[in-house]
């Protein structure tokens, strides 16, 4: 019977555990920095602690974290992950170096529900929801892998953040802690592809994140034929709920959309966009597709992913093209775990 998630506790709830035993206050705050801070993996390494509690812990508790089964380096610094949990699932990490620091691109679930049709994540389905200590450890054990400090974190890996949301909320409140890993909560992008009720109960933390919506079509039509979610929650349920999240926040929102050939990226489809995100403080951020084995789709050229910029740009609308890291190491999310269960067989 595997005991309770250490790593996921609140700094409040481990100061309680710890007083539980019979422990003084100030040993919950050596093992909080040990497992926040430092992202050990196993009691062995809270040196501060004696043999006896480590050992203690050990039975009473489960520590979890992740180990890295694969690693693939572009030439442009970034470093893609495969890590494996404790009972043998995988997910995926990117790690990127900008100028202001390092991101990490971090997973939420393994495998996804959502089933949008351009997306590797999807493919194997659902498994399971990720704890927040998980998410966790992909920070910790990207830093120690590298020996660089994370100061950017975005929710974009695989599955979907806001199906988690209980998880997800934990986590971010152990990230911020000023006795944690204290990432900044403006330095964090959680992405959603628009799972409508979870974006209100965002808006109700007042967490002053960036939240990124994965709009991709600019109507129902097109929307609903790449986007499964969009049939439960459509278009203009989504954007109104975007425009009282701007509104509620002052935030601006930002909108992804992936530029898929023939399908969503001619000019009529920007002037729409544009025409239905006018005055909302918003940016749209276009990814031209990231192609895989698997799927159908076709990325569009760099010429179409230029106009279609300039479309909206002249619509009034702001939009960038995101630079693309690690395209030379299939650094977009899902596929390094797609194709590494046919390599190695993993689970
Ligand atoms: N589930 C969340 C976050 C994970 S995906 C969401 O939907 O937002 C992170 C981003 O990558 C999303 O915008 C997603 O739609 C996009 N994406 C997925 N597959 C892609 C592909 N093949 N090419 C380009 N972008 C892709």
């Amino acid at each position: 019977m595997p005991g309770k998630d250490i790593k996921s506790m609140t700094r409040d709830e481990l100061a309680g555990e710890i007083a539980s035993l019979g422990l003084p206050l100030f040993r919950a705050g050596q093992i909080f920095d040990w497992l926040q801070v430092r992202g050990v993996t196993s009691f062995d390494e809270m040196t501060n602690l004696s043999k006896d509690l480590r050992a203690s812990l050990a039975q009473r508790y489960e520590l979890r974290f992740c180990e890295v089964v694969r690693r693939l380096e572009s030439k442009d610094d970034t470093v893609k992950y495969l890590f494996r949990l404790i009972d043998g699932e995988c997910v995926e990490s990117v790690l990127m170096h900008y100028k202001y620091g390092y991101t990490l691109c971090v997973s939420t679930q393994v495998g996804c529900k959502m089933g949008c049709a351009f997306c590797a994540s999807t493919l194997g389905g659902f498994v399971r929801s990720l704890t927040a200590s998980e998410i966790l450890s992909q920070i910790h054990a990207a830093q120690r892998d590298r020996g660089v400090r994370v100061s950017h974190v975005v929710l974009m890996g695989m599955g979907e953040p806001l199906d988690n949301f209980d998880n997800v909320m934990r986590f971010l409140d152990l990230v911020g802690d000023e006795k944690g890993l204290h990432i900044s909560m403006r330095s964090i992008s959680l992405s959603t592809c628009g799972l409508v009720p979870r974006i209100y109960d965002l808006m109700d933390r007042q967490y002053p994140l960036t939240l990124s919506i994965s709009i991709h079509a600019p109507n129902d039509e097109i929307r609903s034929r790449i986007m499964p979610v969009n049939r439960r929650y459509p278009i203009d349920e989504l954007l109104h709920a975007c425009r009282d999240y701007a509104d509620r926040t002052g935030r601006r929102i930002s909108f992804e959309y992936t530029m898929i050939h023939g399908v969503n990226d001619s000019d009529a489809c920007a002037r729409e966009l544009a025409g239905r995100l006018r005055g909302m403080l918003a940016h749209v951020n276009l990814i031209p597709a990231n192609e895989f084995s698997e799927s159908p789709y076709a990325r569009s050229g760099a010429d179409r992913v230029e106009r279609f910029a300039e479309v909206l740009r002249k619509n009034g609308v702001n939009a960038t093209i995101r630079r693309s890291l690690g395209s030379d190491i299939d650094a977009s999310c899902g596929q390094l775990r797609l194709h590494s269960k046919k390599e190695v067989d993993l689970p």
